[in-house]
């Protein structure tokens, strides 16, 4: 089976790569990923000698491309994504959400149409559905997104179900809350947080630091992934959360105490304009039809990132400096 995965050079699909390859299956799927290489993905992620590995630097939105690669695939699992929240309100940033949140989208959806691929696993976000004060969203829940990030991810997780309703191609679409593990791009929280303070420097903290997220470790988000690629159905959407709801402030002291610092080590800064609340998805769905459950205790996985950051320097440290010159 050929598994075209895009945009794993980056955080999730690269470790949702590196756990397919691991797997002594010998029916384990050949996997081609397609990858533009931008800011936020790094070869360093990929084992590139791996036998049933093949690497193609390209652009999603290059249709000849992703014809090519479509008409040897059996399945497309799409990761690549612009991602960084801040980056698509900066300037004239939300131009590049658009045209690879959602052209670049549209692009592979109508490849995979094209050449009969059997099915398209779509990884959207808890994002697409805006703020929530208390209880958690079930995939029914309308789409509300703020950000022209999670309006972007909005756009591109209706066209993939509306590729599904209209032309009947398996399409699968999955809403994860936020992420964190090791090779996190060190502009995201966690990873900024934590080399921020290896360093000895401060840590910036959004408005009063109240927004609450449930935070998932990435091996659990890809866990519910490859749930959904092998076992789920046509058409439909999978919320995948069970991690540990935190304010952004709880997480920074735990960071903090993690890193052997103090509160005199936080600069409080200006709120995110548009900053949701509160994210919170309903994952009963995927646990009772998939089996879905998470692994990773927080304070450990926690601890174990954190490990990671201080022994892995030299694969973060080029990385910021890249992502600070581009700021
Ligand atoms: P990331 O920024 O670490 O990686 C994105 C990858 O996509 C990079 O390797 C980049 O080079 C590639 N890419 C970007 N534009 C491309 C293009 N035009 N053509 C080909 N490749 C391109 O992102 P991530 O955190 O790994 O997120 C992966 C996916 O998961 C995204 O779709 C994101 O919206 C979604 N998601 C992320 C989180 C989270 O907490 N990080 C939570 C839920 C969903």
């Amino acid at each position: 089976m050929n598994l075209l995965v895009t945009g794993a050079a980056g955080f999730i699909g690269s470790t949702y790569v590196r756990t397919l390859l691991a797997s002594p299956e010998p029916d384990a799927p050949r996997i081609t990923v397609l990858d533009k290489l931008t800011y936020a993905g790094t070869l360093d992620n990929l084992e590139l000698d791996h036998p049933r590995l093949e690497f193609v630097q390209g652009d999603i939105r290059d249709a000849e491309l992703v014809g090519t690669l479509a008409a040897d695939a059996d399945q497309i699992v799409h990761f690549a994504a612009e991602s960084h929240v801040d980056r698509s309100i900066a300037g004239a940033g939300a131009t590049d959400f658009v045209l690879t949140n959602v052209v670049g989208t549209q692009t592979l959806l109508e490849a995979a149409l094209r050449h009969d691929v059997e099915r398209f696993v779509h990884i959207s976000t808890d994002e697409v559905y805006g703020s929530i004060e208390e209880g958690s969203w079930p995939e029914e829940h309308p789409l509300r997104p703020s950000s022209p990030y999670s309006a972007s991810k909005a756009s591109s997780d209706l066209l993939a179900l509306a590729y599904h309703r209209t032309h009947g191609l398996d399409v699968r679409v999955t809403r994860c809350s936020n992420n964190y593990g090791p090779r996190q791009f060190p502009e995201k929280i966690v990873p900024l947080f934590i080399s921020n303070l290896l360093d000895g420097h401060n840590v910036p903290l959004y408005g009063d630091g109240g927004n609450v997220r449930d935070w998932l470790h990435v091996e659990d988000h890809c866990q519910g992934v490859e749930l959904v690629r092998t076992r789920g159905r046509a058409g439909e959407v999978y919320n995948i959360g069970g991690g540990t709801e935190l304010s952004n402030k709880d997480l920074t002291g735990l960071l903090l105490e993690a890193c052997g610092a103090d509160w005199d080590r936080v600069d409080h800064v200006t709120d995110r304009k548009g900053h949701d609340l509160r994210y919170s998805v309903d994952w009963t769905k995927i646990r009772d039809e998939l089996g879905y459950r998470p692994r990773h205790d927080f304070t450990a996985g926690l601890a174990d990132t954190v490990t990671w950051y201080r022994d892995n320097r030299a694969w973060w440290e080029p990385l910021k400096q890249r992502a600070e010159a581009l700021s």
